[in-house]
């Protein structure tokens, strides 16, 4: 079912683990030795399946992007990252970042209503646990931004929504009030930010853990990738119309065509998609590249 290549051997580092995007691998020499070098591919996953087409530029894309919001952020919260001195053959698309000890927990904030969330209010009137009004659509802004947790599912799982009270079960109070509150709070900086840029945050994925050695052990810090595409909504806000799925600068084009009778594919069917074709593709990396340039103000 999950498609992922081998990952490139890299001189200077021992590779850890493949995620559905990225690649891990420890620093074994030099100044970072015992540091993470995280390597972003241009594959592309959807409904948590990793198709078999990449989309050309994704890794760096990616890249250069959450350097970017980790920057805006840098006053809110500590960033894993330690340099973008990587290898040659990964350079653009590749940082060294500290090692931490991951949350087991997806932080999740939401200001509009869409994908998993608007699946569980049709269904229950909440998301984890929290009751929304009556009446909100597809799409529509929710009165105040929340945080709908979701558990880390293993490689080839789905993610699932949680309660917050399990997030407190899981990692104690103080760490999900803490995750909460700054999740909260990148996520409000960060919709800023988007809407001074005619670009809507619907909604955003973060991943946190604990320092584990040097100063400030124990300390949060923000790791992966942050603000992308890949982990947030983003819709441009001229186009927004609650009601119906939202265009947007995300995987939606490759979601669509997916669902679309034109993929022939079956959801149900638990098989991957088929290969996107190569306007999908091009349209998709359109997509990424206008989502970065509207946002950091820098052109490719
Ligand atoms: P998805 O983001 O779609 O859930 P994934 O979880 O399969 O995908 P990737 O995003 O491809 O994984 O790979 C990144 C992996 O690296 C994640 O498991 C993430 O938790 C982990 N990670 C990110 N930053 C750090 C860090 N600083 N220390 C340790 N692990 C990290
Ligand atoms: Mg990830």
């Amino acid at each position: 079912m999950l498609n992922i290549p081998d990952a490139p051997a890299i001189a200077g580092a021992r590779h850890l683990h493949s995620g559905k995007v990225r690649d891990l691998y420890e620093v074994v020499d030099g100044a970072h030795a015992g540091q993470l070098l995280m390597v972003a591919s241009d594959r592309i996953s959807i409904f948590d399946f990793v198709l078999d087409t990449t989309i050309p530029d994704k890794g760096e894309i990616l890249t250069r992007m959450s350097l970017w919001w980790f920057e805006q952020l840098r006053d809110l919260v500590p960033s894993h990252i330690i340099s973008t001195d990587v290898p040659e053959d990964v350079r653009g698309r590749a940082v060294i970042c500290e090692r931490l000890d991951m949350y087991p927990a997806e932080c999740v904030a939401r200001g509009y209503l869409t994908g998993s969330g608007l699946l569980d209010y049709r269904a229950t009137g909440e998301v984890c646990g929290i009751a929304l009004p009556d009446g909100l659509q597809d799409g529509s802004r929710l009165p105040e931004p929340i945080f709908t947790p979701a558990t880390k599912a293993a490689l080839g799982d789905h993610d699932e929504n949680v309660s917050y009270a399990a997030v407190e079960a899981e990692i104690g109070t103080d760490a999900a009030a803490e995750l909460r509150e700054t999740t909260l709070a990148v996520y409000a900086r960060a919709e800023e930010i988007a809407r001074e840029r005619g670009i809507i945050l619907a909604d955003t994925k973060l991943e946190f853990g604990r320092r584990t050695s040097g100063d400030g052990i124990g300390t949060t810090v923000l790791g992966d990738e942050v603000l992308t595409p890949d982990s947030s909504r983003f819709w441009p806000a001229d186009a927004w119309e609650p009601g119906r799925s939202q265009a947007s600068y995300d995987k939606q084009i490759v979601r669509d065509w997916a669902l679309s009778p034109a993929s022939g594919w079956d959801r149900a069917s638990g098989e991957a998609p088929p290969p996107i074709p190569e306007e999908v593709v091009e349209l998709t990396r359109a997509r990424y590249l206008e989502a970065y340039a509207l946002l950091t103000g820098e052109s490719w």
